[in-house]
């Protein structure tokens, strides 16, 4: 799939549309989501032009994956979760209902989040 210009989180990476944020350095920004599923939800995107994670971990810099990386880790305990845990989600594709088609990561916690996937569905 090409990349969109004019998805939502490349919009707000264009500073066209307002964010709650919570993190930025050279490749990554943070921000809360608008439609929170936990107390704490944070949505972390490549400032770089990645559809999902199948795209972003076959073409992006190796630089680009490690600073992910590291902010997922930094955001869990600069928001106070990393103690008592949380959960880090990726959606790729229709299967796993990717809404926003730029590369992001889900970091959920500050509760009991329950078991992986719920209700089980296999
Ligand atoms: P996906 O299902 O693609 O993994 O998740 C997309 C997420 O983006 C959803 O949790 C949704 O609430 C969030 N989202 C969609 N539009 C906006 C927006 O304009 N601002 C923020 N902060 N989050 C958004």
């Amino acid at each position: 799939m090409a990349y969109d210009d004019g998805n939502v989180f490349a919009r707000i990476l264009r500073g066209e549309i307002p964010c709650k944020k919570v993190f930025e350095d050279d490749h990554v920004l943070a921000f809360h989501d608008i439609n929170p599923q936990a107390k704490t939800h944070v949505l972390l995107i490549p400032k770089g032009r990645y559809v999902s994670l199948d795209d972003f971990s076959a073409s992006a810099s190796d630089a680009e994956i490690a600073a992910l990386m590291r902010a997922v880790g930094r955001l869990g305990r600069d928001l106070g979760v990393a103690a008592t845990g949380y959960r880090f989600l990726g959606n790729h594709g229709p299967d796993a209902h990717q809404e926003v088609a730029h590369f992001h990561v889900h970091l959920f916690g500050g509760q009991d989040l329950g078991r992986m996937l719920s209700p089980p569905r296999v």
